[in-house]
């Protein structure tokens, strides 16, 4: 039996992370991605594995870490922090864009372009150029605590500095997703944060159409960050945003109790069909609890292929 069977609950798989591995021409920057890189597959392998698993017809949304780029090119991330992030963020867009044209080229059709940029500060910086995101299909940003405090030596963001740092990201017309909005939010903002702290940003993103982001790998866990999120979730709901469903594809570990999801070997062979069957129950699932949040077929933008495109479109138009 294969796992093709299964409806695959999404017809844009959104948020993957995957190494360039053979599209890159320098070997010594396939070897250094090879030892930095956070994900488990190629592109390649991400793409060909997928479309078995979600079916041919499904589109990727390629949204890779900005500071893969420098990794691969054997530059400190520390830089950014040492007083030469234009130069920084200067390298990183090159990095993005040259990422971008290499997969518009190998896989037209098959997978947008993006990235998941860095929300690096209250101004809403972020590590990829204007220029550059407008150059993608698909950007989402989100507050990474730990690129956060590298930008910013010596300081931690407070709870404040976290949503305004959003607020301002959620402006920049380039921007069409907020990443994880409460994945990085810690243990000692939950203190005293409220929902209603976040009214002003849900309203910002309503009126711009940005939409806002359960990340899947996240969301499965539950716990009292999550607790929070399905409180932001279902005002954002009310307030007419838009969401996506998405992966935050890094390896199969969130979705699946695999003996070892990091072996490309181990994916989708035929022994692993109730695992399969198993993750698409645990999508199902999490589908239902949405739903009692207020989502639905019209504000989930990634069920639905042409959904998606079109809103994209008139994003960018
Ligand atoms: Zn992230
Ligand atoms: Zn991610």
């Amino acid at each position: 039996m294969s796992s093709i069977e299964f409806r695959s609950p999404f017809e844009v798989v959104c948020h993957t992370h995957s190494k360039l591995g053979p599209l890159l021409a320098e070997q010594q920057e396939k070897v250094r991605e090879d030892n930095s890189h956070d994900a488990c597959l190629t592109i390649g392998e991400l793409v060909d594995y997928g479309t078995r698993f979600f079916g041919q017809e499904v589109l990727f949304t390629d949204t890779d870490h900005p500071a893969h780029v420098l990794d691969r090119l054997g530059i400190q991330r520390q830089e950014l922090g040492n007083g030469s992030l234009e130069i920084g963020i200067k390298r990183i867009s090159e990095g993005v864009a040259q990422r971008a044209s290499l997969i518009k080229d190998h896989f037209p059709g098959q997978v947008l372009t993006g990235v998941e940029v860095d929300i690096l500060n209250r101004e809403g910086t972020l590590d990829v150029s204007d220029a550059t995101l407008a150059s993608l299909d698909v950007v989402i940003a989100s507050f990474h605590y730990n690129i956060w405090k590298l930008v910013n030596p010596g300081q931690k963001p407070t709870a404040l500095d976290y949503v305004d740092s959003i607020v301002e990201a959620a402006q920049n017309p380039h921007v069409d997703i907020i990443g994880h909005p409460c994945g990085d939010l810690q243990r000692s903002y939950l203190a005293t944060m409220k929902p209603e702290d976040w009214d002003y940003l849900l309203e910002i993103m309503a009126a711009n159409k940005v939409a806002f982001e359960v990340n899947l790998s996240k969301y499965w866990r539950g716990g009292e960050k999550i607790e929070f999120e399905k409180q932001l979730i279902r005002r954002a709901a009310e307030k007419g945003l838009f969401f996506v469903l998405s992966l935050d594809f890094h390896s199969l570990a969130p979705y699946a109790a695999y003996k070892d999801p990091n072996k490309v070997e181990n994916i989708f062979v035929s022994s692993d069909y109730d695992t399969n069957l198993q993750m698409f129950l645990r999508f199902r699932t999490i589908l239902k609890q949405l739903r009692e949040l207020g989502l639905n077929e019209l504000n989930i933008l990634n069920i639905d292929k042409l959904q998606f495109l079109n809103w994209l479109g008139a994003r960018n138009s």
